[in-house]
């Protein structure tokens, strides 16, 4: 064996490694990329099925932490937060949620790195999605703006001066715990700033901590959305909340299809030829072995499922076909109607 061959066998393994998992806060991390976004369009006006939980006016449906009136102050339509008041935790509690949310840090920006414009979005109480005055502003990539803190560093740094309104949208989906506490499926979070991607589908490792790693701990499947009290007076508005189906949605009932007969073969000759409807409709009726297709429009050949003997539906399709059958025995179908989304095309044999 050639001696350069030796060297790449022995190297493949190291190549083949996957790279180490960043430390928390680790400042050689890269820097995401900064990306100036689009001209500013909020407030997002809410849509009709959200829960407005801040519509500038009223702190109503907040409090701290014990369920007691918040300290957090309303100022201009906007919730400001007060230090040493604790986080803000919202009287609703939610699990799957998309969510809108404005915020603003302090103009004039005021200190470095962690020490400027620090908030957060807390869902569940437990998860940050960071705010902090990200522009002009080094700090470790997964504590920046729009980090899921400690974890994940946003795609890009999208973060608008100090002072301006900035947008998050965030898809959340919460852990799943089994009946023993263990998890089944991790949390998960998108999110927009600014109308910009910067999280996609991420899997959270655990709950937000500080210099540690906290595993999942079982909790209900509904808990408030907090935001953090960090110290600076940064702004929030517009708060809205859709709640996500958390389950797939049914199928039908089991039963409720029409069952699947089997039509005698000598049957089979009575319904290939070719239909059209007065709307130009075009539907080939073709048989091979025991198995009928329609070609609708010249489309693939659709198998059709016999019901009865003049009725047959789609195998992938909420559609059916019931062809006239003249009542002479083993005479061919006059005419096919071809039901799909509630409407009839009824085609004569050319
Ligand atoms: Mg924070």
């Amino acid at each position: 064996m050639r001696l350069e061959l030796l060297f790449l066998l022995a190297a493949a393994p190291l190549a083949a490694q996957q790279s180490a998992e960043w430390k928390s806060h680790d400042m050689s991390r890269p820097r995401p990329v900064v990306v100036t976004p689009g001209a500013p369009s909020l407030p997002l006006t809410p849509p009709s099925d959200a829960v407005v939980l801040f519509d500038g006016s009223s702190l109503d449906g907040w409090s701290d932490r014990s369920g007691a009136p918040t300290k957090w102050v309303v100022r201009d339509g906007a919730i400001e937060s007060v230090a040493g008041a604790g986080f803000l935790y919202s009287r609703q509690a939610f699990g799957d949620m998309q969510l809108h949310i404005e915020w603003a840090t302090p103009l004039p920006a005021d200190g470095q790195g962690q020490d400027r414009g620090n908030s957060g979005v807390f869902l569940m109480g437990l998860y940050e999605v960071q705010v902090l005055d990200s522009y002009q502003n080094d700090t470790y990539p997964d504590g920046q703006a729009g980090a899921v803190y400690g974890q994940h560093p946003p795609l890009v740094n999208v973060s608008r001066p100090p002072g301006q309104w900035q947008s998050y949208d965030i898809v959340f989906r919460r852990p799943r715990f089994d009946s023993a506490g263990r998890v089944t499926a991790p949390a998960r979070l998108t999110v927009f700033q600014n109308g910009v991607l910067i999280q996609d589908d991420v899997t959270l490792r655990g709950p937000t901590t500080w210099l540690e790693r906290a595993p999942y701990a079982r909790h209900p499947d509904r808990l408030p959305l907090a935001l953090q009290d960090h110290g600076h007076p940064v702004r929030y508005r517009n708060i809205w909340v859709r709640e996500l189906r958390e389950a797939e949605e049914p199928g039908p009932a089991p039963g409720s299809e029409p069952p699947v007969i089997a039509l005698p073969a000598g049957q089979l000759d009575r319904y290939p030829g070719r239909f059209r409807s007065e709307g130009g409709l075009e539907i080939v009726v073709a048989r091979s072995g025991d198995t009928l297709t329609a070609s609708i429009d010249e489309g693939d050949p659709l198998e059709l499922l016999p019901n009865s003997p003049s009725s047959f539906s789609l195998r992938w399709t909420a559609g059916t076909l019931r062809f006239d059958l003249p009542a002479a025995a083993g005479s061919p179908a006059s005419g096919v109607t071809f039901t799909l989304g509630g409407v009839d095309y009824i085609c004569s044999r050319m």
